[in-house]
Order: structure tokens, then C-alpha cells, then sequence
């Protein structure tokens, strides 16, 4: 998506440990009308797919998602919390991930009321790196019996392993941003 490239190349931090910055309209700071668009974007891709639910996993898929929703007919979204990876709980469906930006084990936990078999979700988080995220939300999805319509990222950097891990899963990925390469002050875009 050509506007979230350019946004990128004009207010995209790299940082070391291959992360890149972009607070000032979705980390931190959230460029609400930007979303928005962004949001319509992931509607138009996934159009047809039955979408009734939106999950995400908290701090940053929050108001992705939450800007996504009013697209997919003002449908609930469910953010996954975050927990000790030793704390789950029976009324949870729960998965344990790394944290790409922390380096730490924690759970990502969903009640049973919020996620069931009569449902059919769309992932949605911010970035796709190693592919944890994810992998620990399909994880909660299939404990849930509910059907996956797939994934959508707004920034996969696609040299990193993830995209492949879970499109390899079977499971649809639609990235708004591709990112090839990045080193700090230079970022190449994969072909759309
Ligand atoms: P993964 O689980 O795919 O390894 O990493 C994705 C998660 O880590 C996302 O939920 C995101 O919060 C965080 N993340 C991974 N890479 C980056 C990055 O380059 N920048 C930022 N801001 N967050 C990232």
C-alpha cells in the first residue's frame, strides 16, 4: 500500500535488533484517520470471508483492530492478554509466546465466552516478525473451534521468518507493507 510505504520512509525509526519505529502514527501516537484507511484496506481484502469477530493481542493490534472493525460491520473485536507464560487458566484458551520486542516467555490468554466455534475471525496485529504473535493467536483460535478467515499485518518485514511460518500453516497473511530490507536510514519495500 503506496500511503503506509511513503509514511513509513518518512517517519519509520530503524532501531538495532532489526526494529523499526513508527510512533508517531502507530506505536505511540495513533494517527486515527490514517488507521482508518488502513483499516477499510484489510475490509476490501478480506471482503466475502464472513468476518464476525476481530482478534488481536494487546498493547499496539488494539487500535489496529479497533479502527478495522467499523469495516467489518461494527463486529466485536477481542484483544488476547498478556500474562506470566506460567499462569493459565481453565476458562482461558491460552498460548505461550516469545516477545519480539521485550525478549521475554509471557501467555496470551482469550476467555471461552468471547472466542466460539459459531465464529469466524480475522487476526490483525501491527507488525509480523518471527511470526510468535500469530502463531500464538491461531494457536487460541483452534483450541476455540471457531473458523480463521486469516491474518492481516500492517508492517511484515518479509526477510524475517515469520510470513513464511505462517502462510506454511495454510493460513491466509495479508501484509499493507512489506519490508524487503531496513538498515537505519534505509528501508526497501517488496514488490506489491
Ligand atoms: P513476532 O511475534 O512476529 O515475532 O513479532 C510481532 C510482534 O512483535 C508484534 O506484535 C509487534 O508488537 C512486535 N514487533 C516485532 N517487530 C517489530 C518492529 O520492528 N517494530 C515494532 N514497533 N514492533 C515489532
Amino acid at each position: 500500500m503506496k500511503e503506509l510505504e511513503e509514511r513509513i520512509r518518512k517517519e519509520g525509526i530503524v532501531l538495532g535488533g532489526d526494529v523499526l519505529k513508527v510512533d508517531s502514527f502507530l506505536n505511540h501516537q495513533v494517527d486515527t484517520a490514517f488507521l482508518s484507511v488502513l483499516g477499510k484496506e484489510f475490509a476490501r481484502r478480506f471482503a466475502g470471508s464472513g468476518v464476525n469477530k476481530i482478534l488481536t493481542v494487546e498493547a499496539s493490534g488494539i487500535a489496529v483492530a479497533m479502527a478495522a472493525a467499523p469495516y467489518f460491520g461494527s463486529c466485536p473485536v477481542v484483544f488476547a492478554k498478556k500474562g506470566n507464560a506460567a499462569n493459565q487458566s481453565a476458562d482461558c484458551y491460552g498460548a505461550n509466546l516469545h516477545s519480539y520486542t521485550r525478549g521475554i516467555d509471557y501467555s496470551a490468554r482469550v476467555s471461552r465466552n468471547y472466542l466460539t466455534k459459531e465464529d469466524t475471525v480475522l487476526i490483525l496485529d501491527d507488525f509480523l516478525a518471527n511470526g510468535e504473535a500469530l502463531n500464538a493467536l491461531i494457536d487460541i483460535v483452534r483450541q476455540s473451534g471457531a473458523r480463521l478467515a486469516g491474518c492481516g499485518i500492517v508492517i511484515e518485514k518479509a526477510y524475517q521468518p515469520g510470513g513464511a511460518r505462517i502462510r506454511g500453516l495454510g493460513v491466509r497473511v495479508e501484509s499493507l507493507a512489506r519490508i524487503a530490507a531496513m538498515a537505519p536510514g534505509q528501508i526497501t519495500f517488496a514488490a506489491e
